[in-house]
C-alpha cells in the first residue's frame, strides 16, 4: 500500500491540464494525532500544494494521502463538541425544511453525519427517518448511541445500491463538508443520482476557494481536503448528471463555505443567481494564475510576522500555550515553522484529542480546564475562526492577564 498518490487528473472534469499555483510545502497528517507510545518514531509528511485545473478553473491538492491513513483510526473531530456548530446545524435544519416540507416518516440521509447531531435535529423537530452514513468509528458509535441508524463505511455509488433496497427514495440528502474529503467525485456523486429523484432535494455545503483566498485561510489547506471548490467548475461537474445548481448560499460556521441547492432536471439551466455568483469569482481573479502570486506573497509576510510574534515573547520568557487542536492547525503549525519547544501546551474542549500530541511537533494537547493551573502568559488561538468565543470563555474562568495571539486572517494580539 502506498501511503499516497500524485494527482494527474483534475477530479471534476478528468482532463490532465494541471498547473500548481501554491506551495505550503509539507505536513504531516492533520487529524493523526500522536498517542504516547507514537513519541518516539517519526511523523511522515506529505506534500502540501495546491493545482488549478487550466480547462474547468477547480483546485485541487496535488497528492492525495491514502484514505485509511487519513480516516479510519484516530479521526476525532466530533459536530456535536462545540456549541457554535451545533447550533448552526439546528437552524439549517429548520431553515432547509422551510423550502421542502419534511412531513413524519420522510428519509433525511446525512453523508458524512459524524456523531449525528444534524439528523438528531430532523428527527426530534420533525419525527423524520434518518440515516446517517460516516467512514469513522468513533463519531458512528456516538450517533448509534443517540439511535441514529448509522452506516459506518465510505459513502459510494455501491453503497447506494444496497441503501436503495433498503430504503424508500429520500426527500432530502444532505452533505456537509465531506464532499472535498471524497476519494473519487464522480463514484460519489453518482450514488446521490442513484438515491434520488426530481423531488429530491440535495444539499451539498463544501468549503469556498472564493472566500479561503479572499481571507487568507490557508490553513483550510490540508490533506483530508482533496478540492477546493467554486461554482463555475461545479456547475459543469452536476451537469454531467443532470442537476441543477438552483440556490447558493455563502454559510459561516467553518469560515466562510458554500451551500448548494441541487436538483435533478433534465433541462440544463444555469440560473441569474448562479451567472452573478461565477462572474464575481472571474472578476477577483480566481481562474488567473498570475493572481496567486500575490497570495504567495500574503502568506510569506503572516508566516514572518507570527515567528516575530512568537520568538519576542519566547526571548522574554513568557510561558506561550496555545488553543484548539483542529486539523487545520497541523497546517497552520508546520507552514510557520516555529522554534522548537517553544510552545509548551495545547489546550482543547474535546476530551477525545486531549492527552494525545500534535503530530507537527509533538506538543501535548491537554484539557482547557488545566489552563490555570498550567499558568501561561500567551496563548496562541489555533481555532482562530472560534477566537472570540474563546478568549471569553479563558477571561471569564480566569483572571489573570493573559496576551492572545489570533494568528488568522492576518495576525494581531489582543490583550
Ligand atoms: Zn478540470
Amino acid at each position: 500500500m502506498k501511503n499516497y498518490i500524485e494527482i494527474q487528473n483534475c477530479r471534476l472534469c478528468n482532463k490532465k491540464k494541471l498547473k500548481k499555483i501554491i506551495d505550503l510545502g509539507s505536513s504531516p497528517i492533520g487529524n493523526d494525532l500522536l498517542k504516547k507510545k507514537d513519541l518516539k518514531s517519526k511523523v511522515t509528511k506529505y506534500p502540501l500544494s495546491v493545482n488549478q485545473c487550466i480547462n474547468c478553473g477547480h483546485h485541487q491538492l496535488t497528492v492525495s494521502v491514502n484514505n485509511i491513513l487519513l480516516y479510519k483510526s484516530n479521526y476525532t473531530y466530533l459536530t456535536g463538541t462545540s456549541s457554535v456548530f451545533r447550533n448552526y446545524l439546528k437552524n439549517y435544519a429548520q431553515k432547509i425544511v422551510k423550502k421542502i416540507e419534511i412531513k413524519k416518516n420522510d428519509l433525511v440521509i446525512d453523508i458524512g453525519s459524524n456523531d449525528g447531531t444534524l439528523l438528531l435535529y430532523f428527527k426530534k423537530l420533525y419525527n423524520a427517518s434518518v440515516l446517517g452514513i460516516d467512514p469513522s468509528l468513533k463519531p458512528s458509535k456516538i450517533a448509534r448511541q443517540k439511535k441514529i441508524v448509522t452506516i459506518n463505511d465510505f459513502f459510494t455509488n455501491e453503497l447506494s445500491e444496497k441503501i436503495k433496497k433498503n430504503y424508500k427514495t429520500p426527500k432530502l440528502i444532505t452533505s456537509h463538508n465531506t464532499f472535498a474529503h471524497v476519494k473519487n467525485l464522480d463514484n460519489f456523486f453518482r450514488g446521490i443520482v442513484n438515491l434520488s429523484n426530481e423531488k429530491t432535494l440535495v444539499v451539498i455545503e463544501i468549503g469556498y476557494w472564493l472566500e479561503v483566498v479572499k481571507n487568507n485561510w490557508f490553513d483550510t489547506i490540508y490533506h483530508e481536503h482533496h478540492d477546493f471548490h467554486s461554482l463555475k467548475p461545479l456547475l459543469f461537474f452536476f451537469k454531467k448528471y443532470n442537476f441543477n445548481i438552483i440556490d447558493f448560499k455563502i454559510t459561516e460556521p467553518q469560515g466562510g463555505s458554500l451551500m448548494l441547492i441541487l436538483k435533478k432536471s433534465n433541462n440544463f439551466k444555469i440560473y441569474k443567481k448562479i451567472q452573478n455568483q461565477i462572474n464575481k469569482e472571474k472578476k477577483f481573479g480566481l481562474y488567473k494564475l498570475s493572481f496567486y502570486k500575490k497570495i504567495i506573497n500574503n502568506l510569506q509576510k503572516s508566516k514572518d510576522k507570527i515567528n516575530l510574534m512568537l520568538s519576542d515573547y519566547s526571548e522574554n520568557k513568557k510561558t506561550i500555550c496555545a488553543y484548539g487542536s483542529p486539523t487545520k492547525s497541523v497546517t497552520l503549525l508546520s507552514f510557520i515553522k516555529l522554534q522548537k519547544n517553544i510552545i509548551k501546551n495545547i489546550y482543547e474542549d474535546n476530551v477525545l484529542k486531549c492527552n494525545l500530541y500534535n503530530p507537527y511537533m509533538k506538543i501535548p494537547i491537554i484539557h482547557s480546564s488545566n489552563i490555570k493551573k498550567d499558568n501561561p502568559d500567551i496563548i496562541l488561538i489555533l481555532s482562530w475562526n472560534f477566537a472570540e468565543s474563546i478568549i471569553k470563555k479563558v477571561k471569564e474562568e480566569y483572571g489573570k492577564k493573559i496576551i492572545f495571539v489570533v494568528p488568522l486572517p492576518e495576525p494581531y494580539i489582543i490583550e
